[in-house]
């Protein structure tokens, strides 16, 4: 971790080995009503949940887990078709009390510490910058955190994870209940930047969760599951990036 970093220690049992190698960074949202409530919860044996880190938000950051083994902190989860994404990755907690608790925006002090501590992470397991993931991006179907307020394209600009270039929107646009060749591309896309979903050529909600989670992520101004030409552009900006 970073020199200057001021680090507490709260280990958790909630832990094991790893069966693969650290590749992806996950950020999360605590969900709950404060630090301290998500710090009982991520060291409670019958809780099941953990991860690496917990950020608080004064800065403040914990070390529960050590990163060589396993926290348990995605659940069922995919990328780039591997599942089991709690072995390959690092996961941080950021203490926001998320949607159910008004999305209240990240303090800057917050975020500060979030930026170093992952470009900390990042460097040592030399992850990929299109690898920083939040858990909606992992499990779209099911999460929504860090959501929408999260800064990611801030971040990217303190060096971690992706943010697409600045571009024209795309001159199509897609919806849920569409059908076609252009669904396929769509869906093609999506999947080979590394979303779970198949290109069967419809827009059901399988593809609008997935669309939903890009949107939170890469176009936050705009999350609702249709995929209008400013969320085709960025996507195709990122694939292009990510090659
Ligand atoms: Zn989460």
């Amino acid at each position: 971790m970073p020199t200057s970093m001021k680090v507490r220690h709260c280990p958790s049992p909630n832990v094991n080995d790893r069966r693969t190698a650290v590749s992806m960074l996950v950020l999360h949202y605590t969900g709950m009503e404060n630090a301290e409530a998500a710090l009982q919860r991520l060291v409670d044996p019958s809780s099941g949940v953990s991860a690496h880190w917990l950020v608080d938000e004064d800065g403040e950051v914990t070390s529960l887990v050590p990163e060589a083994q396993r926290a348990w902190h995605a659940g069922v989860a995919c990328w780039q078709g591997i599942h089991d994404i709690n072995s390959a990755s690092v996961g941080i907690e950021i203490v926001n009390p998320g949607h159910d608790g008004g999305l209240p925006p990240f303090p800057a002090r917050q975020m500060e510490a979030v930026a170093a501590l992952s470009r900390d992470v990042v460097a040592r397991h030399g992850i990929r910058r299109r690898h920083v993931l939040g858990h909606s991006d992992v499990a779209p179907q099911r999460k929504q955190d860090p959501g929408e307020l999260f800064d990611w394209r801030w971040l990217a600009s303190r060096g971690v994870g992706l943010w697409p270039p600045p571009q024209p929107p795309a001159a199509t646009s897609l919806n849920e209940g569409d059908r076609g060749c252009a669904v396929v591309r769509l869906q093609e896309h999506l999947a080979g930047f590394g979303y779970a979903v198949a290109p069967d050529g419809f827009y059901g909600v399988v593809t609008a969760a997935v669309v939903t989670a890009f949107q939170r992520h890469f176009r936050p101004a705009r999350v609702d599951g249709a995929a209008d030409g400013e969320t085709m552009a960025r996507l195709v900006a990122l694939v292009d990036a990510a090659r």
